[in-house]
């Protein structure tokens, strides 16, 4: 019987040994989760840039560029909605239009001016990228002893800052934004901003940008030459649905003498040209 009770007491202790045991062990566990979970967290942390794919980290690349783009005129934010940001600014065969949009502060590092210009223009959009500036001389001079035409710029390298300030008074002229943006460039998205596009006139039209430069022989010798010299002329007729603007006469736009040949000869738009 004494031996009974002596098993019967050594299993009681065993047991509260044994609850009391695990008891510690779940309080010691539970007392070091707040611990462990920080901890955690601090690993994911560290571990998140070398554990991500390449994907993941483009991901974050656009993210970090897209809240570059600035939208300065209220009531264009839909026109930069689902756009591209140019990523090769300074590549002569860039792509800035209505999907591709330069951001604010690009500006390109070799801008000179040009010797010679319509008169009465602001100094500020006198310049071009230097390659397109040497082409667009060697075209003036070609005309000019070639045909005893006086092509002349009016219009080359404009800021982020004064496209804005041009289509706010585009707005204010032509009643809306749809209807500036028919021929004029959002700010970001004009080709003006690379450096490798100028607007030609003449005097007979007193060098101004307007529909009355078509038809002149300036006009004419510009659009038959310009790829001569590496410039193509950009907005072209019944291309609107491909370039996003009416037809540009005026407006050239620097490619190299390759690319302008082969858009000339294959009467192709840029836009074409680059999917090929
Ligand atoms: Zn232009």
């Amino acid at each position: 019987m004494r031996k009974v009770v002596i098993i019967f007491l050594f299993l009681i202790l065993a047991f509260s040994l044994f609850f009391f045991y695990s008891g510690e062990f779940a309080v010691e566990t539970s007392a070091q989760e707040p611990n462990v979970v920080p901890e955690n967290i601090d690993n994911d942390e560290n571990d998140a840039v070398p554990a991500q794919n390449f994907e993941d980290n483009k991901e974050e690349e656009e993210e970090a560029e897209k809240p570059e783009i600035v939208i300065p005129i209220s009531g264009t934010e839909s026109y930069y909605e689902n756009v591209d940001v140019v990523d090769n600014p300074d590549d002569i065969l860039v792509l800035a239009n209505k999907k591709n949009v330069l951001l604010s502060d690009y500006v390109p590092k070799d801008l000179v001016k040009l010797p010679v210009f319509a008169p009465g223009r602001l100094e500020e959009v006198q310049y071009m990228r230097e390659e397109a500036a040497t082409a667009i001389m060697e075209l003036y001079n070609a005309a000019l002893e070639e045909a005893g035409l006086e092509i002349m710029p009016t219009s080359a390298y404009r800021s982020f800052k004064l496209q804005t300030t041009i289509f706010q008074n585009n707005i204010n002229s032509k009643g809306s934004i749809a209807k500036a943006n028919e021929t004029s460039a959002l700010p970001g998205q004009s080709e003006h901003q690379t450096g490798l596009a100028v607007d030609m006139s003449c005097k007979s039209v007193g060098y101004q940008v307007t529909s009355r430069f078509d038809g002149t022989e300036e006009a004419k010798w510009l659009a038959e030459n310009a790829h001569r010299f590496g410039f193509i002329i950009r907005y072209q007729k019944g291309k609107t649905d491909i370039t996003g603007y009416s037809y540009e006469p005026w407006h050239v736009r620097y490619v190299g003498k390759d690319a302008a040949e082969y858009i000339f000869k294959n009467e192709l738009t840029f836009e074409e040209y680059l999917e090929e």
